[in-house]
């Protein structure tokens, strides 16, 4: 993957080794980064990436299809499947886990980390830098390169109380 449309963010202090998402910022700079990777740029494909642009979140596969189909009604559902395996695979879009529901799709540009409350499901978007201590140990002890978008860290938040279940009587 040499070729970048829309030129690429600096990756801060040198030290995110996950790499940053291709930069976009419109439905057509993303379909010319799919054409330059060797896919193709279709009608259906174009519907969903407009979805994922409007909504700039976090959606369920079947929130998408339902809200291409409303869009698009000839658009097939394994079209659907099909697009964002394959937008994937160019990476112009990723999915991620935020706890223990469907994965979520986002435009590969808005990619983050997340920290998520295990007790009343807060979600915190986390910067990169967050995890630069851990990506310099995990890189310099293991030779492993982390990747903190795409599982969220599940823990406790500060507005929930440590013993709020009473399983510590
Ligand atoms: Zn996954
Ligand atoms: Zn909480
Ligand atoms: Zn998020």
């Amino acid at each position: 993957m040499t070729s970048r449309v829309g030129g690429a963010r600096p990756a801060p202090g040198g030290l995110t080794p996950y790499g940053a998402g291709a930069t976009t910022t419109s439905v057509e700079g993303v379909l010319a980064l799919v054409r330059s990777r060797g896919g193709r740029a279709t009608a259906s494909r174009r519907v969903l990436l407009e979805i994922l642009f409007e909504s700039r979140d976090h959606r369920s596969v079947e929130e998408l299809a339902a809200a291409v189909q409303a869009r698009a009604p000839e658009v097939h559902l394994s079209t659907v499947y099909r697009n964002l395996e394959e937008l994937q695979r160019l990476g112009v879009i990723v999915h991620t886990h935020l706890g223990h529901g469907p994965a979520a799709y986002q435009l590969a540009s808005d990619a983050h980390s997340h920290l998520l409350c295990e007790r009343c499901g807060r979600r915190i978007e986390a910067p990169e830098d967050l995890f630069d201590g851990l990506a310099r140990a995990a890189a310099e002890r293991f030779g492993f390169t982390i990747d903190p978008r795409h599982f969220a860290i599940l823990g406790r938040c500060a507005g929930c109380p440590p013993n709020v279940t009473g399983d510590d009587a």
